[in-house]
């Protein structure tokens, strides 16, 4: 028997981001009530807009929205008071709102959220008998660095230490990355603690969902792809779309996912019993820009990507060397949550699709 099933309610933090919004989208279409957490009124009213145009049929009481400031903003109630507010008539949470960005200076910036917020809710989540699932969103960046001196196989077995010994070491000087990585891990971290601190007296299970480099299509409607702000959806779009690509180099490899996947896996986390105090890694496989460009090529998809990305000869693609590379596995998740991944075809036609039907890609007819 499924731990939740529609029409349980679940409440979605960071909903109007790129994973949250369509974890939001997912659970409404599945015949969940969704509570979906933002910072601001004008992000909850832009978010009601954006569900009311793309779910017409959401019954009444099917979808709301609960303003929730930012945790570290003076002056601003912490979260782990403001989220009891919204918490009474909930049976899941899944957990995504964290700084995702690689620019911020101070790595508290990213710590302070990332690991308060996922306490904030944790403590708030257990005073709630009815709350059975608490999925919280991490990324390979808790797993492991992208940049590795030799490749090898990591497991959700793994945490990358190295980026919080980074952090540790040089303070505002790590990189923007090891900043963000180091966030995660200690979120994470923080979050398992808890969970073993208070064995056998929390209501909920919670299941760990750590990404690789999510692309897809993007659950909302901004005026162009300039206004992107979620570091993967620039990074698709500048890497197959505009010319010329900026860095990095096409050859550098990355543990890529279909944002659908990413979804699917965040529902059957709430779902399933065997989901229940685990670590799940969601990466599909290692790809390289070049693959992308290649499997463009070989699907014939529009005029101007063959001119942007020249085809290569089978001979040039069997004769690419990859520098050394993290693999992450995901396996456990085949094996335990039963996916399928979707490849770089399938989401690359699902990108021209999506970014097509919204006139983005008239430079490549
Ligand atoms: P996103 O589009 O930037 O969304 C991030 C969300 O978190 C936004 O709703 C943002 O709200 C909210 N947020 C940021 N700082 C916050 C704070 N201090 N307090 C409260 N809310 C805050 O990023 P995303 O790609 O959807 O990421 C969602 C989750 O997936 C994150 O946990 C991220 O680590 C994980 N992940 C993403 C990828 C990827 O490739 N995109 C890969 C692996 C893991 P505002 O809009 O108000 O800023």
């Amino acid at each position: 028997m499924p731990v939740l099933s529609p029409p349980a309610k679940i409440l979605v933090t960071g909903a109007n981001g790129y994973v949250g919004c369509w974890a939001v989208r997912a659970l409404l279409d599945k015949g969940y009530c969704v509570r979906a957490v933002v910072r601001t009124e004008d992000k909850a009213r832009a978010l009601s807009a954006l569900i009311k145009a793309k779910h017409p049929s959401a019954t009444v009481g099917q979808f709301d929205c609960a303003v929730i400031p930012d945790i570290i903003a003076p002056g601003c109630p912490l979260q782990a008071d403001a989220i009891e507010a919204v918490l009474h008539d909930i049976q899941g949470i899944v957990h995504t709102a964290t700084p995702v960005t690689f620019d911020l200076e101070d790595p508290e910036e990213y710590i302070r959220p990332a690991v308060e917020g996922t306490l904030g809710i944790l403590r708030s989540a257990a005073k709630y008998p009815e709350i059975k699932r608490v999925v919280i969103t991490s990324s390979i960046g808790a797993v492991a660095e992208s940049i590795v001196e030799k490749s090898r196989i990591y497991t959700d077995e793994d945490f990358n230490e190295v980026a919080v010994e980074a952090v540790k070491r040089l303070g505002k000087a790590a990189s923007g990355m090891q900043k963000y990585n180091a966030s995660k891990v200690l979120a994470e971290k923080a979050a398992w603690a808890f969970c073993e601190a208070n064995n056998g007296r929390l209501p909920y299970e919670i299941c760990v969902i750590a990404p690789g480099w999510i692309c897809g299509p993007i659950p909302d409607d901004p005026p162009s792809p300039e206004g992107f702000v979620t570091p993967s959806a620039i990074m698709e779009w500048t890497q197959l779309f505009v010319s010329p690509p900026p860095s990095p180099h096409p050859a550098v490899p990355f543990n890529y996912i279909d944002i659908r996947d990413v979804v699917e896996m965040h529902v059957r986390a709430l779902e399933l019993p065997q989901a229940g105090g685990e670590r799940f890694i969601a990466t599909s496989h290692v790809c390289t820009w070049q693959d992308w460009y290649d499997a463009a090529a070989d699907m014939n998809l529009l005029p101007g990507l063959r001119r942007l990305h020249p085809p290569r000869s089978a001979e040039q693609r069997g004769a690419t060397e990859l520098p050394p590379h993290p693999v992450f596995s995901n396996e456990k998740a085949i094996r335990k949550l039963d996916m399928v991944f979707k490849t770089v075809p399938e989401t690359l036609r699902a990108l021209v699709d999506d970014f097509g039907a919204r006139g983005w890609l008239k430079h490549l007819e």
